[in-house]
C-alpha cells in the first residue's frame, strides 16, 4: 500500500470532516485525491484540489515572540510556564484555561488535554468543536450512553432514502455529496429529502425540499414518530430488547405532534409535503438521516439530535447497512478531539465523570492532580475571562475573536486577559494584538499525526514539507511547557507515534469491551507501523483488527451491556424571537470554497473567485419593502453588533430570514463580522451556541 511513493506522500485533507485522502507531490505543487483512501476514492472538492495554492510562507508566524519581540524557545516556554503556574497557584487551577481546535491533530489534542485535566488540575480545556457538533455529543450520550457515530459513509451509498437535516452537504461535505450524487445516478430509486429553511445547492438534488420554520425540527420528527406509531411501523422487538423510554417518547410525540396538519402548521410546511416525507420514511427500510450544523447550532440542538435518533431507534434502523442516524462533523478532527476528551465536559478515551473511570485515568496517567468535574464550555469560558475569573489563557490553532457568538464582547474579554498565549501557524491573526506570548506552530504539509473523520475513520496526516523558521508541532510545544512546569517524565514524548501509542493503550485500559472507543489494536505499532498506518474505523481491537464499520445493532447493545434511550422531547422555539426592532432571523453558515476564518483558503485566488465578498441572502418579500435590490450594500444589526454585506435577493431564502456566511473577519473584511450579530445563547445541555436563529434588522447602507 502506498505511504510514500517515489513521487507522492499519502496524507489527509485538513478541511472538512469528510477526511479525504490526498496525494501530495513536488512539495505540494502536485495535489491529487488518493484513489486508495476509502473516504474519497480519489475525489477531492474545490478546496482540497486547491491545497497547493495555500502552502506559501506568506503570513506565517516563524519565531516565538514574548511581549511583541522575537524570543528564543527557551525564554518563551519559561514565560508561559511561569505565568500558568503562578495563576494556578495564586487563584486555583480553574483560573487557567486552554481553548483549542478541531484543526489540531489527535496527538496535539491528547497532550493538551492531559496537561490541563491531569496535571494542571482543571477541566478548563474547551475547543471550537463546541461550536460545531457538541449538541450531537450530548445527543449520542443520552441515546446510547456513549458518544458514538453508529454508521459509515457506505451506508449513504446503500440507502434508498437519505434525509439531510440542516446540512448543505453539497457545499460543506462536498465529496460525500459527490458519493450521494453518484449513487443517485446509478440507483434512480434513491430519494433525497432536504430539510432546510434555505434552498441551498443541496436542495437542487432533492426529491423533496422541506423549508421548515427555523427551529421546528423537533416538532417535525416528533410528528414522524407519531405517524410511525399510528401506521404500525415501530419495531417493538428492537425496542423491547434494546431500548428504554419509548413509551414516554411516543406519548410526548402524540401530544405535541398529533397530526400532519398540526405539524405542517407548526413547521410552516405544506401538509402534502409533510405527508410525503412521513410516507417515504415509513415505507423505506434503508434510510439514513444525516445532519450537520443546522441541527446542532441551536438552543435546543441536543433535543433535535435526539428527535432524529428517536425515529431510527423506534424503527430499529440503526447499526445495519444502509440505515442509521448520521452526524456529519464539520472539522477534520472534531472526532479525534472527542476521543481524547478535548471538550471541557469530556474525559480522555471517552471515559466518564465517575470515580471508577477517573481513578482508571489517574492511575494510567499517574496524574497528580486529575480534574474531577467538567470545566467551562466555550461561551462560559470567555464569559469567565470577561469577568476576570480566568487569569491565564492559551488559544491554540483557532480564532475565537471571529468564530464565537457576540464576538465584540469576546474581543473586549481578550483585551482584558491578564496573560494570553497564542500558538498558531499564522502571523497576522485577530488574536495577535492581544497576545502576550506567540508560539509558531507547524501547518498542514509539515505536521505529522492522525485525524478522525465523521465515520470514525482514523487517518494519517503526513508531512511533505520541512518545518519553516523555528515552527514546531503543537504536541511538542505543549510537552515542553509541561516540562517547564516540572511534569517532565509524563511529557517526555519524542514523536507523535509515542503519543498515539499511549492514546491507544489508554483506550483499552480497564476496558474489557464495555467502552466502544477501543483502539488498543493500534497500540505497539512503533515508528514504522505508525508511519504505515492505513485509514481504519474504530473500534480496532484484537477481535476487530481491521476496524468496525457500524455500531449499535441489537447485538452491539447486548455486547456492550447497554440499552438505548428514546427521549420524550417537547418542541421549543429558538431562544430569541423576531421583534419589531429586529424582524428577520439570521442564519449563518459556510460557502463552498472557503474554510472557517479563511486563513488558508484566502491564499488561493481560484477559491476567492467563487464568492468574492461577504453577502446576505434575503427573500424578495423582505427585500422589496426595505428598498433593497440585488447587489446593494446592506447593514445588518442586532442587539450585539452590526455587519455590512452585499445583498443577494433570492427566492431560495425563506421569507422572514436572512443568511450570511461566517468566514469573513477582521483580516479580510473588518465590517463583516457576522458573529458580532449573534447572541451568546446556548443549548443548556451541550453549550453549543444558537448560530442559526439570531434576530436582526437589515437596511440599505
Ligand atoms: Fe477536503 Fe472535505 Fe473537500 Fe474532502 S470534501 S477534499 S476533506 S474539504
Amino acid at each position: 500500500t502506498l505511504i510514500h511513493s517515489q513521487t507522492h506522500v499519502c496524507t489527509t485533507c485538513p478541511y472538512c470532516g469528510v477526511g479525504c485522502g490526498v496525494l501530495a507531490g513536488d512539495g505540494g505543487a502536485s495535489i491529487q485525491g488518493d484513489p486508495q483512501h476509502p473516504s474519497n476514492f480519489g475525489r477531492l472538492c474545490s478546496k482540497g484540489s486547491a491545497l497547493g495554492d495555500t502552502l506559501a510562507l506568506e503570513n506565517r508566524l516563524l519565531y516565538p515572540e514574548v511581549a511583541g519581540r522575537r524570543a528564543g524557545w527557551d525564554e518563551a516556554l519559561e514565560v508561559v510556564a511561569a505565568h500558568f503556574a503562578a495563576a494556578a497557584h495564586d487563584h486555583g487551577p480553574d483560573a487557567v484555561a486552554f481553548y483549542v481546535s478541531g484543526q489540531l491533530l489527535t496527538e496535539d489534542y491528547y497532550v493538551a488535554n492531559k496537561l490541563m485535566k491531569g496535571y494542571l488540575g482543571s477541566a478548563n480545556i474547551d475547543t471550537n468543536s463546541r461550536l460545531c457538533m457538541s449538541s450531537t455529543v450530548a445527543g449520542h450520550k443520552r441515546a446510547f450512553g456513549f458518544d458514538t457515530v453508529p454508521g459509515c459513509y457506505e451506508d449513504l451509498e446503500q440507502a434508498d432514502l437519505i434525509v439531510l437535516a440542516g446540512s448543505n452537504t453539497a457545499w460543506c461535505h462536498p465529496v460525500l455529496f459527490q458519493r450521494i450524487a453518484q449513487r443517485k445516478k446509478t440507483h434512480p430509486k434513491l430519494r433525497i429529502v432536504n430539510i432546510d429553511p434555505r434552498a441551498t445547492a443541496t436542495a437542487e438534488s432533492a426529491d423533496l425540499q422541506l423549508a421548515l420554520q427555523p427551529g421546528s425540527d423537533v416538532l417535525l420528527f416528533n410528528g414522524l414518530l407519531n405517524y410511525l406509531r399510528q401506521h404500525d411501523r415501530l419495531d417493538f422487538r428492537f425496542l423491547e430488547q434494546c431500548a428504554e423510554g419509548y413509551a414516554d417518547a411516543l406519548e410526548m410525540a402524540r401530544q405535541t405532534a398529533p397530526s400532519i396538519p398540526a405539524v405542517a402548521a407548526g413547521c410552516g410546511l405544506a401538509e402534502s409535503d409533510v405527508a410525503t416525507f412521513y410516507r417515504w420514511f415509513a415505507d423505506t427500510e434503508k434510510t439514513v438521516t444525516a445532519w450537520s450544523q443546522g441541527v446542532n447550532q441551536s438552543s435546543s440542538g441536543s433535543d433535535k439530535v435526539n428527535a432524529i435518533i428517536n425515529v431510527h431507534l423506534a424503527t430499529g434502523r440503526i447499526g445495519k447497512p444502509g440505515m442509521g442516524p448520521f452526524s456529519l462533523t464539520g472539522q477534520p478532527n472534531a472526532m479525534g478531539g472527542r476521543e481524547v476528551g478535548g471538550l471541557a465536559n469530556q474525559v480522555a478515551a471517552h471515559l466518564d465523570w465517575n470515580d471508577r473511570d477517573l481513578n482508571l485515568l489517574a492511575d494510567f496517567w499517574q496524574a497528580p492532580n486529575l480534574a474531577r468535574r467538567p470545566g467551562l464550555k466555550a461561551v462560559e469560558l470567555f464569559q469567565a475571562l470577561k469577568e476576570g475569573r480566568i487569569k491565564a489563557l492559551w488559544v491554540m490553532a483557532t480564532n475565537p475573536a471571529v468564530s464565537l457568538p457576540d464576538s465584540n464582547a469576546v474581543r473586549r474579554a481578550l483585551e482584558n486577559c491578564p496573560f494570553l498565549v497564542v500558538s498558531d501557524c499564522c502571523d497576522a491573526t485577530d488574536l495577535a494584538p492581544y497576545a502576550h506570548v506567540r508560539l509558531p506552530a507547524l501547518a498542514w504539509g509539515e505536521k505529522n499525526g492522525t485525524v478522525t473523520n465523521s465515520e470514525r475513520r482514523i487517518s494519517r496526516q503526513r508531512p511533505f514539507l520541512p518545518a519553516p523558521g523555528e515552527a514546531q508541532p503543537d504536541w511538542w510545544i505543549v510537552s515542553q511547557v509541561a516540562q517547564h512546569l516540572g511534569f517532565g517524565d509524563a511529557f517526555a514524548y519524542r514523536s507523535p507515534a509515542e503519543i498515539f501509542d499511549e492514546h491507544a493503550r489508554l483506550s483499552g485500559h480497564g476496558n474489557g469491551g464495555s467502552r466502544p472507543f477501543d483502539i488498543s489494536g493500534l497500540a505497539g505499532l512503533g515508528e514504522d507501523g505508525y508511519d504505515a498506518l492505513q485509514p481504519v474505523q474504530w473500534p480496532v481491537t484484537a477481535q476487530a483488527p481491521n476496524g468496525t464499520a457500524r455500531l449499535w445493532s441489537a447485538e452491539d447493545f447486548a455486547a456492550h451491556g447497554r440499552r438505548a434511550n428514546l427521549l420524550a422531547l417537547a418542541p421549543k422555539p429558538p431562544a430569541e424571537a423576531a421583534s419589531a426592532e429586529y424582524p428577520l432571523i439570521l442564519n449563518t453558515g459556510r460557502v463552498r470554497d472557503h474554510w472557517h476564518t479563511m486563513s488558508r483558503t484566502a491564499l488561493s485566488p481560484r477559491l476567492c473567485r467563487h464568492q468574492g465578498e461577504p453577502y446576505a441572502e434575503l427573500n424578495p418579500a423582505d427585500a422589496e419593502p426595505l428598498g433593497i435590490t440585488d447587489g446593494a450594500l446592506v447593514r445588518l444589526s442586532s442587539r450585539h453588533g452590526m455587519a455590512l454585506a452585499r445583498a443577494k435577493v433570492t427566492g431560495g431564502q425563506r421569507p422572514g430570514s436572512v443568511f450570511m456566511p461566517m468566514h469573513w473577519n477582521g483580516q479580510h473584511a473588518r465590517q463583516a463580522l457576522v458573529n458580532s450579530l449573534v447572541s451568546p445563547v446556548v443549548d443548556p445541555l451541550s453549550g453549543e451556541p444558537e448560530s442559526k436563529a439570531a434576530p436582526v434588522a437589515v437596511q440599505s447602507f
